[in-house]
């Protein structure tokens, strides 16, 4: 998901659908605004769909007047049970104490089910089958005689990943778990100070980055200012290191890199590990093209856009009837033929996740008269799910936690297939003596298995680490 909250300008909401459009990649299922006006109390709009058709007319920002207003745009997760309602679309709103907050929160509360059942034991009325919502609720039922310290009480009995964007009527706040599973970054434009998953997004409304949000810090920005405290036991940061290789948009800065030179480095170090003789590299567009550069440039070998993208396809396109979904990935890409006809192909990709892309892909090319076909992925392979706020399936599910390198390489029916190392990986992101085996540098569950918060809610439901 993407949050993003604006404090310090007359018409916050238009800021913040912006900022939203800016963070569309992160969550295209769902989106929504809270603004707060002095005379119109709280508002909120929320929507299924971008939000470019949600969020740009006067008709809809008109309703949510104010100098202060957050977002959020949504993609479902593991957590979540079926299809999507609207009243599980964020940011939340509660009514309580000194006037109630809004909240957006991007990442996978692993303690939810737990927590609820407690609320719902003392009398909390859900609205939602959020996970989220339960930092409503223990917010409220909190003695605290300010905001912040409501939120800080609730949180400390939160567990799992969150980088949230929260307002009263007069402040902004954001705060990122102890780990910093997920980013946030405070931005400035002229007097008002912005809150964002990611750097692009304070592009787009001419602001100017400030800095991070630090893993287990909580910011609070008022008219006079940014106050900053500390309020959970200090931990070494396990940032996610997939919104490095998938996750972020290329134009990001994480952690003080290019996201974009990250995933160049680790095509470059694919093509180490992992040299083959071919006649061209192709990314599968758009989230293998920066680690195909990067591995063109370290090979020598020519780049193509072997792959044509169909900018237009979005997930609703993709869904109406069975037999359009069984066109699957051909509604979404295409093979540039001329290019590919009795070529050496080498494909890059980020990830392979069930397998389902890169073996209609490889058919597509083969269709197209390649001779050969090569994948190199620009990830380890996904062995486990992720409970940490990116959605991956059920562990049965994933291609790599049944089948090696050489299985997954036959049920693909390709030339060859590689996987970049872990030590790679972590290379790439700037770590160059690779991975600390004993205090690993990032979150890499989905590829090691060593979950850094135990997913006590999926243990509880029989999951085995
Ligand atoms: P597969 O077909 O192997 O299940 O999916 C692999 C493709 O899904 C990759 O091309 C990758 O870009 C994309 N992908 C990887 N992670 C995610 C994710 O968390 N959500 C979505 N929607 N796509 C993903
Ligand atoms: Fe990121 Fe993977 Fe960790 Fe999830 S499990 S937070 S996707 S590194
Ligand atoms: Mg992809």
């Amino acid at each position: 998901c993407g949050v993003f909250g604006v404090i310090g300008v007359p018409d916050a909401s238009t800021f913040v659908a912006l900022g939203l459009h800016a963070l569309q990649h992160r969550g295209q299922e769902a989106g929504g605004i809270v603004s707060y006006h002095p005379d119109h109390g709280f508002n909120n709009a929320r929507r299924f769909g971008y939000v470019r058709d949600n969020f740009t007319s006067a008709k809809v920002i008109d309703t949510l007047p104010g100098p202060v207003a957050i977002g959020h745009v949504r993609y479902a997760t593991s957590g979540s049970r079926g299809p999507t309602a609207i009243r599980d679309v964020q940011p939340f709103f509660g009514e309580f104490a000194m006037g109630g907050a809004a909240l957006a929160h991007n990442g996978n509360i692993t303690n939810a089910n737990a927590l609820r059942r407690e609320l719902i034991e003392r009398g909390s009325i859900f609205q939602s089958s959020s996970d989220s919502e339960c930092i409503i609720h223990l917010m409220a039922r909190s003695l605290q005689r300010d905001i912040p310290s409501r939120m800080e009480d609730a949180l400390r009995r939160v567990e799992g990943a969150f980088s949230i964007v929260a307002m009263t009527r007069t402040k902004l706040i954001g705060v990122r778990d102890p780990l910093g599973v997920r980013p946030l970054v405070l931005g400035r434009v002229g007097d008002a100070w912005v809150l964002s998953s990611e750097t692009c997004a304070l592009d787009i409304i001419g602001a100017e980055f400030v800095r991070e949000v630090e893993p287990g810090e909580l910011v609070i920005a008022t008219a006079k200012g940014v106050e900053s405290r500390f309020p959970f036991r200090r931990a070494k940061p396990r940032f996610c290191i997939f919104e490095h290789v998938y996750f972020s948009r290329p134009d990001s800065i994480l952690g003080g890199r290019s996201v974009y030179e990250t995933r160049e480095a680790i095509g470059r170090e694919l093509a180490r590990e992992s040299p083959v003789d071919a006649d061209l590299v192709c990314p599968v567009p758009d989230s293998g093209t920066p680690a195909a550069i990067g591995f063109s440039l370290e090979s020598g070998i020519p780049y193509a856009m072997g792959i044509i993208r169909n900018q237009y396809v979005g997930r609703t396109f993709i869904e109406p009837t069975e037999q359009i979904r069984n066109m699957g990935v051909r509604l979404k890409l295409n093979v540039n033929r001329a290019l590919i006809k009795d070529k050496r192909v080498i494909l890059v990709d980020d990830s392979v996740v069930r397998g389902t892309t890169s073996r209609k892909i490889k058919e597509m090319i083969l269709d197209a008269g390649a001779k050969e076909v090569h994948f190199r992925i620009a990830s380890p392979p996904t062995a486990w799910p992720c409970f940490y706020g990116v959605d991956t399936p059920q562990r049965e599910k994933l291609l790599a936690a049944t089948m090696s390198e050489e299985e997954m390489r036959d049920h693909l029916s390709v030339d060859s297939l590689k996987f970049i190392s872990l030590d790679g990986l972590y290379r790439a992101v700037g770590e160059t003596q690779g991975r600390n085996a004993t205090c690993p540098q990032y979150c890499d569950a989905c590829f090691s298995g060593e979950y850094p918060v135990a997913p006590k809610d999926m243990l509880d439901q029989g999951f085995e680490m």
